[in-house]
């Protein structure tokens, strides 16, 4: 069977899709090909490379039985999808959450991909998800599904195969829990078989803030872009997870003004600035950042269309949609999330004139710190923080010029942008290695 007839494929043609459902448009294996093709369509991709990297490699599906604390058993659905290993091993997160769902992971383990090759980094792209509640389930359950999970995809992960890291609803802790199992098939500790482990296993320092890290490094390249300054520079973030807090917080050390957070459960707002550090303190003690003292309650959805120069959607998919992007009042949206805008709103911002920091340049300092783990871990040999951040820094600048050299010199958004410089690396890398067809 062909693969086309596997996968719904839409329709090749500029993305001004305003027919579409929200369920279509929200879509987004549907949202990351139709920029895949009009990226392709502008490179004008040879069309047997354009079917090679438009769909997975590989998508392994598991059902994983896990003893649950009542001593009954539960069987939960896994995912692992690997796009590409053409420029090296399969390089993603792996995602707990209730919507997890095989077109959400085909589409997150491609943008790994793009992702690493806008980074310039030796990886392909690959995501993994299960379809379950992390925060309705115990420590006990989670270590043990995370184990069965790990067993289930024994041969095809590892150091030089498809290496996992954290994502949505998985932390340092998961981490070490698949690098142990994975050790435990192998009969020997095998550190680089994941990134993002806590750090006296195995994992690199600044891993954790590496994101929101390389964020406010694409934040103040834009600015430079702009002929803006930090000075002044008002800035709302949605999400307070890994991304959005350590955005939050590196932003404001480094002098720009956090007027607004957005979270699931409530929205801050201070005009002033909010002191970041007091609300992780906040939000560590009371669970939720609802109720902190330093700023006033907000419509959560709102705030998303307050004025500020710097808008950073950094939770899930699909926030900034038709049904919002012609009421943006920010200069800049700077994506720290995957996939946080539809392509039908592309098209609103793009009239709006508002200058888009793709997720696949913007949230890259995760995997280019993750690569920089990978790398210490076979080595056995580790770097201070210092020489971590500056390696960061100099890969998040360098990307965030290579695409605006590309936009400029094809006249075309950030966005495609940057997938044209992506496809443009792994379909020259599959060029030089020839096809194995
Ligand atoms: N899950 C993160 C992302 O979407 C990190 C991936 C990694 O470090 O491999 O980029």
């Amino acid at each position: 069977m062909a693969i086309e007839s596997l996968i719904p494929v839409i329709e090749k043609k500029e993305p001004k899709m305003n027919t579409l459902t929200i369920e279509q448009e929200t879509n987004p294996w549907e949202a990351q090909a139709a920029r895949f093709d009009f990226a392709a369509k502008k490179l004008n991709l040879d069309q047997g490379i354009w079917k090679v990297l438009r769909y997975p490699a590989r998508e392994i599906i598991v059902h994983i039985p896990v003893g649950m604390d009542d001593g009954s058993v539960e069987v939960f659905t896994g995912y692992r999808v690997q796009h590409s290993i053409a420029r090296g091993p399969a390089k993603g997160g792996i995602r707990y959450g209730p919507d997890v769902s095989l077109d959400e992971v085909r589409a997150l383990a491609s943008w790994m991909t793009w992702k690493c090759a806008v980074v310039n980094i030796p990886f392909g792209g690959a995501k993994g998800g299960v379809i379950c509640d992390p925060k309705k389930m115990s420590q006990g359950e989670l270590e043990r599904m995370t184990r069965r999970y790990t067993a289930e995809l024994i041969e095809f992960i590892g150091p030089e195969k498809d290496v996992p890291a954290p994502d949505m609803g998985t932390d340092e802790q998961t981490m070490a829990w698949i690098m142990d199992t994975y050790s435990m098939h192998m009969r020997q500790t095998v550190t680089a078989v994941v990134t993002g482990k806590p750090v006296n296993i195995g994992g690199s320092r600044g891993r954790r803030e590496a994101t929101g890290r390389g964020v406010s490094v694409v934040c103040d390249q834009a600015l430079k872009h702009l002929g803006m300054s930090i000075e002044g520079c008002r800035v709302i973030v949605q999400g307070f997870g890994n991304v959005g807090s350590n955005s939050a917080k590196i932003l404001a050390d480094k002098g720009y003004t956090v007027i607004g957070i957005a979270e699931y459960d409530g929205g801050l707002y201070n005009a002033n600035g909010i002191d970041v550090p007091a609300l992780i303190a906040h939000r560590k003690a009371a669970g939720t950042i609802v109720g902190f003292a330093g700023a006033e309650a907000a419509d959560k959805d709102e705030l998303l269309t307050y004025e500020c120069e710097i808008l950073i959607p950094a939770a899930t998919e699909n926030v900034i949609t038709s049904l919002n992007a012609a009421k943006l009042r920010c200069r800049i949206l700077c994506e720290g999330a995957n996939g946080p805008t539809t392509t039908v709103a592309d098209d609103i911002l793009e009239d709006k004139r508002i200058f888009v920091i793709p997720d696949i340049l913007a949230n890259a300092g995760g995997v280019t710190t993750s690569y920089f783990e990978w790398v210490q871990d076979r080595m056995g040999y580790f770097w201070t923080e210092a020489e971590v951040n500056q390696r960061l820094d100099s890969i998040m600048t360098e990307s965030f010029s290579d695409v605006m050299a590309y936009a400029k010199s094809h006249s075309v958004n950030n966005r495609i942008a940057a997938y044209m410089l992506a496809i443009d690396r792994v379909a020259y890398t599959t060029k030089q290695r020839g096809m194995y067809a």
